[in-house]
């Protein structure tokens, strides 16, 4: 069924950017289903893309084709295999990382993240959830593990009009809480109550980063989910690692990590709070670290949510340069859409400015590789960081 765009509307399409929204519908014959398959025309009739349909969503299809091919089980089976193949040649040896992300590999809305012999799969748009059983027997065929289970409660899925759904979508497990690696240290991982499908995969690299720089130092690890960074550093030789995080869930899971490593408890401690609230506790007490890790929630999905969240990420950037000795390092990151690196990185220095602190930075982080980025989509950069030193 074709979809005709306003003229001037097929050039995002031309440059392989796979979003349309309503606005650039000019006409839509017939009534394709939610998720069905349409064809996207330019105004004067030519094809320019086969995509899904959104009839909730502002972005009404999302291209799973630039080519005029068939979009069925073999074309999936392209897709997953292409994007298992990019894993498997770069990543060997990582038993828990990305295997599918969404647009980045040609697959909108399908996020799947394996961890050993399970994979979780989120499904968050219209396309995915029409293709979702077809989608789940290719993962079994082509990554030959058994159990799928089904994180789809991400909020994203209200503005498709989809419901909360999660639970196995294949195979069967008796735990839910798995035991993964990560560069040699285990993590144990909640695929049912966890965060998103269960573990932040993809601060992966960078978690082994902060391993490489904690050797003898304090460590301050703000937003510290299940203890990811805090591992990595007292594995690394940290004399010290003070964590913290507003849930108490995932800080029990945190001191078990440390446990499940046979890391020195004595030197972890675990506390339960406000970030902003503790980093002003701490400026008061006259407290200072020689590494501190900022990675916060997303504050800001969107750019229009930019302003609010330059204001937390300043306020947070600058009572961490406060509370840096000299010498020190500062770990700190964005996942905000919302907030670009150029921007990130001049908050980032009005914060050391504010905060009297010489700084320079000494590396630029990102995602990992397994959460690649199209360059037809810049939107899939989502997670930025910068390691400065205080001078
Ligand atoms: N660094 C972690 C992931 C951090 S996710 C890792 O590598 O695994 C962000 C964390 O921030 C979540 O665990 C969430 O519970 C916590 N959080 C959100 N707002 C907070 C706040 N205001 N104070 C403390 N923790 C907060």
């Amino acid at each position: 069924m074709p979809i005709t765009l306003h003229s001037g509307r097929e050039k995002s399409l031309l440059r392989r950017h796979p979003w349309i929204f309503a606005s650039a519908i000019k006409q839509m014959d017939g009534n394709p289903a939610s998720g069905a398959s349409v064809d996207l025309l330019s105004s004067d009739g030519q094809f320019l893309a086969r995509a899904c349909y959104s009839p909730h969503s502002q972005i009404r299809a999302r291209v799973w084709t630039f080519d005029d091919e068939p979009v069925d089980k073999e074309f999936f089976r392209k897709r997953i295999r292409a994007a298992l193949h990019l894993r498997g040649s770069l990543f060997d040896k990582a038993n828990s990382l990305r295997l599918i992300h969404a647009e980045s590999d040609g697959l909108p809305g399908l996020i799947v993240d394996r961890y050993g012999d399970v994979l979780v799969m989120q499904s968050l748009t219209a396309g995915s959830e029409f293709w979702k059983e077809t989608l789940a027997d290719l993962l079994v065929e082509e990554t030959g593990v058994q159990n799928i289970y089904e994180r789809s409660d991400a909020d994203v899925r209200e503005l498709e009009g989809l419901k909360p759904i999660t639970g196995m979508l294949r195979g069967k497990i008796d735990n839910f809480r798995l035991t993964i690696e990560e560069y040699n240290l285990k993590f144990y991982v909640d695929i049912q109550h966890g965060h998103k499908t269960g573990f932040y995969l993809d601060q992966r690299h960078n978690r082994q980063r902060v391993g490489q720089f904690a050797k003898d130092r304090d460590v301050l690890n703000c937003f510290c989910y299940t203890g990811g960074f805090s591992v990595h550093a007292l594995a690394g030789g940290a004399k010290s690692v003070l964590s913290v995080d507003s849930s108490a869930d995932a800080l029990a899971l945190g001191k078990e990590n440390i446990a499940l490593n046979n890391l020195p408890a004595e030197k972890a401690t675990w506390l339960e709070g406000d970030v902003f609230q503790l980093l002003r506790k701490f400026r008061d007490e006259n407290r200072s670290f020689d590494m501190i890790i900022l990675d916060p929630p997303k504050f800001a999905p969107t750019a229009a949510h930019a302003e609010k969240a330059s204001r937390a990420y300043k306020d947070i950037n600058l009572l961490a340069f406060k509370l840096l000795r000299q010498g020190g390092l500062l770990f700190t990151y964005s996942c905000s859409g919302g907030v670009d690196a150029a921007l990130f990185q001049k908050i980032v220095a009005s914060a050391a400015l504010d905060a009297g602190a010489d700084a320079a930075i000494i590396e630029h982080l990102s995602q990992g590789g397994d959460h690649p980025v199209s360059l037809h989509f810049p939107e899939g950069a989502y997670l930025k960081g910068l390691v400065c030193v205080k001078g």
